[in-house]
């Protein structure tokens, strides 16, 4: 290449070959104008720039800090996206300390929702986790739901200790702070920060009244949810903000139902049945035969088929397909990561292919609801 272009955002000399290098471009988004290297797209579109974030190793290490002191463990996850949440290593790492798991967002499940099969049902999947949770606690820290019970946990467990608070990005570590801040700590006090050994961070220290404090950890970001694959408009409306309709179809086998551009759920086999989709509402479902997938998908990309915009469906990862086999006997759910999940209502057993973009995680599970 004898001419170089330079990033409108920032000057770099642009390039397309090295994803993870200065200036990458992906060769698509060159047409654009002005353009721009993906980091300042990233920067101007992508929610990568709000908060402090990690990536899994510096997590991990992290952790292993935390699980040197004497501490309590408050573990946020959201259960509109459970396993994309859950924090892979946080047994181990977490040390001997006791690890309260707090399930946030609970305002999202429908209305006529049993919680205490929720709890139930979450402690079963941490068990398989691996992770030993003292407590679990369903909580809403935007609707303040279930907030007297968190407080009374980390009273229970905390023993003068400080309360290290972990979560993946978007759980709602932030709107959980806030709230602990305005419930519980000493108003008087300033915050102050602290640094990690090693590492350049700043952390929040929020004090408490008898000299402990709650130390609030950088979110970790995880590429396997979609919410972090997306731009910032298409993450309001991948994440609901009131309860969820479920969607409920009835399916032949051969029959496809697309959610915009970003997921494509095909029922490839089974007896006629039907399936709950537990997916935001402001994501339009559309549903065809698996014969007119391809082609509805083609002439439609980005526009009826939307979220994304054609524009922002370029910076998506391509799909990669997802072949799943429900087995009979049971209800399960197949989960897919930032998206929601699909309940499979029958107990005949099904094929599906779930097709995603690639990374995401799709996983079965046992029906949550
Ligand atoms: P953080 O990245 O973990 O610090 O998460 P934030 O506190 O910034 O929240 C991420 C998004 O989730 C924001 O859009 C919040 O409004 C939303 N959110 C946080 N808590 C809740 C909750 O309890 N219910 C619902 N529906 N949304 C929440």
């Amino acid at each position: 290449h004898s001419e170089h272009i330079s990033c409108a955002g920032c000057g770099v000399r642009l390039q397309t070959e090295a994803k993870d290098k200065l200036g990458y471009v992906p060769s698509q988004a060159l047409n654009r104008s002005p353009v721009i290297c993906q980091r300042c797209f990233r920067i101007k579109n992508y929610n990568e720039a709000s908060g402090i974030t990690l990536n899994h190793d510096d997590f991990l290490k992290l952790l292993h800090q935390v699980g040197q002191t004497k501490s309590l463990v408050v573990n946020i996850v959201d259960i509109f996206d459970f396993e994309g949440s859950l924090i892979s290593g946080l047994p181990r790492f977490a040390g001997d300390n006791p690890v309260v798991l707090c399930v946030n967002k609970i305002d999202l499940l429908p209305k006529v929702t049993n919680f205490n099969k929720i709890v139930n049902w979450v402690q079963r999947q941490a068990k398989e986790f691996g992770l030993k949770a003292v407590e679990v606690v369903l909580c809403s820290a935007k609707q303040n739901i279930g907030f007297e019970r968190v407080l009374q946990v980390l009273d229970a467990y905390r023993n003068g200790r400080d309360i290290y608070v972990v979560g993946a990005t978007n759980v709602g570590k932030s709107t959980l702070i806030n709230r602990l801040i305005r419930d519980y700590s000493d108003l008087e006090a300033e915050l102050t920060t602290s640094q990690y050994p090693g590492t350049t961070l700043d952390i929040v220290k929020i004090p408490l009244d008898d000299g402990s404090f709650i130390i609030d950890t950088p979110g970790i970001v995880y590429h396997h949810r979609l919410t972090e694959l997306v731009s910032k408009r298409d993450l309001s409306k991948l994440m609901p903000d009131r309860p969820v309709k479920p969607l409920v179809f009835q399916l032949n086998e051969r029959q496809t139902v697309f959610f915009g551009s970003l997921v494509r759920f095909d029922f490839v086999q089974g007896e006629r049945q039907s399936f709950t989709f537990y997916v935001s509402n402001a994501i339009t479902a559309h549903r065809t035969k698996l014969e007119r997938a391809d082609e509805l998908y083609e002439e439609h990309k980005g526009e009826l088929l939307s979220p994304p915009s054609r524009e922002d469906l370029e910076l998506l990862p391509k799909w990669t397909k997802h072949p799943m086999r429900i087995p009979k006997g049971k209800q399960y759910d197949v989960s897919i990561s930032g998206l929601g999940w699909v309940k499979v209502n029958s107990v005949a057993g099904a094929d599906l292919m779930i097709h995603a973009p690639k990374g995401v995680k799709i996983a079965v599970r046992e029906s949550l609801i």
